[in-house]
This record gives structure tokens, sequence and C-alpha cells, in this order.
């Protein structure tokens, strides 16, 4: 995009938002004329990581979906590197112990539960397995032949699928669910499986592998590529269609810029989009507004241990009854060879905790995480060199029972186009990629193929038209 472009109004598209979505869209698009505007000072949204020597604080987005994915051929693309990840993905500190379990199945047995804790917690374990099974054999089949038992799971909640449960059993699923954002009684059973079986599919799944070097490197090596056609600090207060052009307003610093285009890509989260587009026609408004989003709160750990540390096997522990909900060795995937000293941990709560616990300050948070993390790991005590707290508010996205389904990919609105994690089931990197992308062949579909579009460009179009 040429200064000249933008003066003379001869904008091919604007993208709205600088997370994974509109920076898909906009590198898919980077042969025409484009813009890319982020309210904040750095790109990448949601995925957020900072250097510290050969580790890096993670607070946001952190598990890159496996090979054969859009992620996977963006980051080969931009010359970066995905690693797998040696520890347990599903291990649990369970009052006072950690258990470094991988196979989920062994919890009811392996707990300190009673008997009927036990009988409680493998009868739910086997329905939600089977359920995933379905989930999955569904994914396979392209979601074919499941529209009745889907209807099903759309209508009631995760809690209301797993049945009244022993006070400690519901207080573990509780802890898992509240990685989609919300409490088990809030969202759609739908989305408490699609959680599960994210988890549970293995290497095939959204979640398995970490960017070498930290998740924000693949938004930053992009803005790079993308230049001056992509802007921080410029929060845009203002879509709309005047006299068959989309117009955007932005502000900049003190500045409010009126800038046109033949297209505009929104790639802000929902209620975003829902506020600052003007002329928006009702199905789409009302889909919008049916979009739901929950808190999380996280805080990235540094640490200077000299030796092998309890929680090297470990990847992901699950902490049901503590301050926070997940802890994540972001060092793992470096763990292979000689044990090299130092590493980087994450703790986040999501839902309703996130919300109360966000009230406080930094420091009153870093003291309520930091007791617990020694609860976890005594031996941490004396190693934590730096700590890092994020509120991420919208954290995820996720569905309440009795909502449709989102419509597949993105949505196109006259020449406003929505993009998003909001399009999936429950928000993750590949998906809000994915959704940039239909965007992208949206407009490329409308402009017309003049010039010759990069190869990821040349399939068929999934979105959703008004
Ligand atoms: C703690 C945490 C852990 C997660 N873990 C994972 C994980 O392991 N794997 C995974 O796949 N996903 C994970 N996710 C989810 C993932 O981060 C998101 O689904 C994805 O990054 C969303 O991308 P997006 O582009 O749709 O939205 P966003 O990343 O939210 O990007 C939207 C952008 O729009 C900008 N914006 C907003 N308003 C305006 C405006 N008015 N003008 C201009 N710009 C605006 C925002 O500043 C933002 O940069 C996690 C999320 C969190 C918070």
């Amino acid at each position: 995009m040429s200064a000249a472009d933008e003066a003379n109004g001869t904008l091919d598209v604007i993208v709205v938002g600088g997370g994974i979505a509109g920076l898909t869209a906009a590198w898919m698009l980077r042969h025409r004329s484009v813009l890319v505007l982020e309210a904040s000072d750095r790109f990448g949204g949601r995925m957020r990581s900072e250097p510290r020597g050969e580790y890096w604080l993670n607070l946001g987005a952190h598990l890159f979906p496996g090979r054969g994915s859009l992620l996977d051929a963006l980051v080969a693309e931009l010359g970066l590197e995905t690693l797998s990840i040696p520890g347990s993905t599903t291990a649990m500190e369970f009052e006072g112990r950690v258990f470094p379990t991988r196979r989920v199945e062994a919890y009811p047995l392996r707990l300190p539960l009673s008997l009927s804790e036990r009988i409680a917690f493998a009868r739910a374990g086997l329905k939600l397995r089977t359920a995933v099974r379905r989930d999955l054999d569904s994914a396979a089949r392209g979601g074919r032949g499941t529209e009745r038992r889907r209807a099903e799971l759309d209508r009631i909640t995760f809690a209301e699928f797993l049945g009244p449960l022993p006070r400690r059993v519901e207080g573990i699923f509780r802890c898992a669910a509240r990685r989609a954002t919300a409490e088990a009684n809030e969202m759609a059973a739908s989305v408490g499986i699609r959680l599960f079986a994210q988890v549970w599919s293995g290497p095939d799944s959204e979640i398995s592998l970490n960017l070498r070097g930290g998740t924000a490197r693949l938004p930053v090596a992009m803005a790079q590529q993308l230049g001056a056609a992509a802007r921080t600090g410029s929060t845009v207060t203002a879509v709309e269609v005047e006299g068959g052009e989309a117009v955007v307003t932005y502000c900049t610093g003190s500045e409010t810029v009126r800038v046109s285009a033949r297209h505009v890509i929104v790639a802000a989260p929902a209620h975003v989009a829902r506020r600052v587009v003007r002329t928006i026609s009702p199905p789409v408004e009302r889909f919008l507004r049916s979009v739901s989003y929950g808190p999380f709160l996280s805080m990235a750990v540094l640490t200077s241990e000299r030796d092998r540390a309890p929680w090297d096997d470990v990847y992901a522990l699950m902490t049901p009854g503590r301050s926070f909900d997940m802890l994540f060795n972001h060092a793992s995937c470096l763990r292979r060879g000689v044990r090299r000293p130092g590493g980087s941990l994450m703790v986040y709560v999501g839902g309703p905790p996130a919300r109360s616990l966000m009230e406080s300050n930094d420091e009153e948070v870093r003291d309520v995480y930091l007791r617990d993390l020694y609860r976890v790991y005594p031996s941490l005590r004396g190693h934590v060199s730096e700590t890092l707290i994020h509120r991420w508010d919208p954290g995820n996205t996720f569905r309440r029972p009795g909502v449709a389904a989102p419509p597949a990919a993105s949505v196109t609105d006259g020449s406003i186009h929505f993009a998003g994690d909001y399009f999936a089931e429950l928000g993750n990197m590949e998906a809000a990629a994915r959704s940039g992308r239909a965007a992208a062949r949206a407009v490329m579909d409308a402009l017309g193929s003049a010039r010759v579009p990069p190869a990821a460009m040349a399939r068929p179009a999934t979105g959703w038209r008004a």
C-alpha cells in the first residue's frame, strides 16, 4: 500500500484488527493495496509472548495445531519453526500432590477419592470420552450425520450433560471447563465436549505444538513483511458504506483520519465489530450479538533454577482448587539433551474467578498466584526471577446453550467482511486464521483476480453471505 493509494482513496481493502485473523487476511491480500489498522501498540492480539534469552514469557495463546494446518503453512512460509512438546499435557495437581499422568482415564483410580467419588468420576469420564470420540469422528467426516445429537448438545449446558457429581469431582470438571473462559453451567455441552476433544485428540489436535521463540513471533513476522501497510496505535471508531465505498474512521494519536476502500475486513472481536460497523444488516448484527466472551487472567513466570526441576516432565497441569486453573511449562519444548538453567512457566484462571481476581492490582494478583505456585511446587521458591501479568478481556469465545452454531469461517455483508476466532465453537488461532483467509478469499472473488493470488488462496471459499 503506498501513501498515494491511501491519499487517493484507492485502497482495495482495509483490515480492522492486527490479531492472527486480520494479519492472515492481509497476508493473503498482500499483492493488493491493503492497510491493517491495529488499535494497540503491538500486533498479535491474544498471541503475546516476550523473548527472554533462549526462553520466552508467554501470556496468551501458546499451543499451535499440527502438520497440515493453515498456521503450520504460515509458520513455514515465514521461516519460523514449531516444536513438539515432550511434557505431559494432561497432568493434574490434586490437594497438594502432582500426578503427571498422560492417561486421563486413570484419574478415577489414581486420585485420593472415596469409592463413590471414583465411581461418579469414572462414569462422567466415560460419558465424556464417548461424546469426544463421536465429535472427533464427526469432524473427520466433515461434520456429517450429527445434526440431531448436535442440536441436543447445543440446547443443554455442559454441567447438565455431565449430570450431578460429588463436590470434589465436580471441582475437577469445572476447573477443566474454565479453559473455555466460562463455568460448566454457562456453556453449551457441545463447547465443553469440543474443549476436551482438543486436549485428547493427540498429534492431530488443533493444539499440539509450540513456536520456537514464542507465539508472538508469527504475528510480528507477518507485520514486518507487510511493512507500512500494517499500523499499530490506530483505533477504528467507525466503518460505514458511503456512495458505494467503504469508509473507515480511525484515531491515531490526537488525529482522526478517514480512509476509504473497496472492501473492509473487520477482524476485531465481535462486540467491537458490532459497535464500529454502522451499516450492518440485521442477521449479521444478531449473529455478532449472540457471541459470548469470557476473561482470562494470566501470569508468566521466568525461573532461575539451575538443575532438573519437578515440573520438567509436565507441559500442562490442571490445578483444581487453586487460584489459577492451569499451569503451563513453556520450556518443555526445549527440554531435550542437556538441561539448561532457568525456565518459563505460565498460570491462568478463566471465567468468573478470573473476573473477580482481576479487580485486584498486579501486585496482589502476583502474591495470590505465587502463594499457590509454591504450594504446587515448593522447590520453585527462591527461583522466580520475573513475573508479568496480563488481563485478557475478551479471553476466549464460548457458546451459551440455545445459541445457534456460528456460520462457517466468515460473513460477508456487502463490501464489509467479518473475521475472527468467534466463528469457531471455541476460539483458537487456527480458526481465527482460517476465518481471515475466508474473508480474504471473499474479497478476492469480489475484486476479481487481476493479479495472481498466493498459492494458499487458490481453494474454494467457505464463507457465508448475509
Ligand atoms: C490466555 C490465552 C490462552 C490461549 N491459548 C490458546 C492456545 O493455546 N491455542 C490456540 O489456538 N488459541 C489459544 N487462545 C485463543 C487465541 O489466542 C485466539 O482464539 C486468537 O488469537 C484470536 O485471534 P483473532 O485475530 O480472532 O482475535 P484477537 O487476537 O483478539 O485480535 C483482534 C485484534 O483487534 C484489535 N482491535 C480491537 N478493537 C479494535 C479497533 N477498534 N480498531 C483496531 N483494532 C482493534 C485488538 O487490539 C486485537 O489485536 C488463547 C487465548 C488466551 C487469551
